[in-house]
């Protein structure tokens, strides 16, 4: 664990809703007032992911997320749903060996969250991302940085207006480093937002994006995202050989997106059967750039170190890597930060 917690790692792919401490949406939700509507649905939630959460396939996950936000849905539960995450990934933790003399370490040393940005009744899409951004902000550059995510269940109208706000911010030094796409991956049609990710490029935003999580309708989908040039791809689970061989190889032989990759979240939402059965064996066979992150802390119950504990462990409980292969993992990921540090 020492040398696990003594690796500098960057967690690239972390959603801010599905990174809450289970404590803290506990004390959210007896902040809020009572009602008839939601009480019920964010009991049962609440219960459901005490009691650890087990899922038959991805489409189970996504409705878990109307209850917790129903409980981040004013500036004041954002902020602190958002410092608390922040907190977790960043602030040094107490050695969990009794009677320890080693200094506290915090689970990263640098982490990019990303969040969609809601409008509710007690916020627009921008106050939404100022009040994350001034989170984040109360850390070093080096620290934590934010990425908007776009959520493919969006209408024209609303993605445009969250990369709108999010070149906005950017524009006006805003630790805004990002854009992503990211849903119910059986949802929408990819291809009407590519105007709004280019536009995003066109202002400097770097891009990632959930690519191949199910195997439904993944080769159309897949040659349309991958036409974006994304800078990182999310999961890529089922992402074939062939579309590798074509769009990881361009003219200059030089497009090797870095893939997020999220050991726990895969094997959870079913779409990965083992870990011997991983994608990312694969990308550690071809030496192609991969960096472990947590994707949503709490319905996974896991931690980046947990994540990185996987791959030094033996078969079948993790991959069986050794020290220097799990510490050049950590690299990539340091170096495929889009932030780095500005
Ligand atoms: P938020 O963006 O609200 O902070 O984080 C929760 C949202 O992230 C979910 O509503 C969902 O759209 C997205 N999300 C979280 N985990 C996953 C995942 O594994 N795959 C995809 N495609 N989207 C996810």
């Amino acid at each position: 664990i020492r040398f696990l917690q003594s690796l500098p790692k960057a967690e690239l792919h972390a959603h801010l809703n599905g990174s809450i401490p289970l404590q803290t949406l506990v004390e959210l939700a007896q902040d809020l007032p009572p009602s008839t509507d939601t009480d019920n649905e964010i009991a049962g939630t609440i219960e459901r992911l005490r009691s650890g959460l087990t899922l038959d396939e991805i489409s189970d996950f996504f409705p878990l997320f109307p209850a917790i936000y129903a409980l981040t849905s004013t500036p004041s539960a954002l902020s602190r749903a958002t410092r608390d995450v922040l907190d977790a990934f960043l602030k040094p933790r107490n050695d969990p060996l009794p009677g320890s003399i080693y200094t506290p370490t915090p689970e990263c040393a640098y982490i990019e969250l990303r969040t969609t940005p809601r409008a509710t009744a007690h916020l627009s899409r921008y106050t939404y991302l100022t009040t994350v951004l001034d989170e984040i902000e109360k850390f070093r550059p080096d620290q934590a940085a934010l990425i908007v995510s776009i959520d493919r269940r969006m209408s024209d109208a609303d993605a445009a207006e969250c990369v709108h706000v999010a070149i906005a911010l950017w524009d006006a030094g805003r630790r805004v480093v990002g854009l992503d796409l990211c849903g119910d991956p059986r949802r929408g049609d990819v291809s009407t937002f590519e105007k709004h990710f280019r536009r995003g490029k066109d202002a400097g935003l770097s891009v990632t994006v959930h690519i191949a999580e199910t195997r439904e309708n993944t080769a159309v989908e897949s040659r349309i995202l991958l036409g974006w040039h994304p800078d990182r791809l999310g999961h890529a689970t089922f992402l074939s050989r062939e579309y590798i061989a074509l769009f990881f190889t361009d003219e200059r032989g030089v497009y090797k997106p870095c893939i997020e990759i999220c050991l726990s979240s895969n094997l959870l939402c079913g779409t990965v059967r083992s870990l011997e059965a991983h994608h990312i064996q694969y990308y550690l066979a071809n030496n192609h750039p991969i960096s472990i992150c947590t994707d949503d802390t709490l319905p996974f119950r896991t931690t980046l170190l947990g994540e990185y504990a996987l791959l030094l462990a033996k078969p079948p409980l993790g991959l069986g890597l050794n020290h220097e292969q799990v510490r050049r993992i950590a690299q990539m990921g340091m170096d495929a930060r889009f932030g780095k540090g500005k």
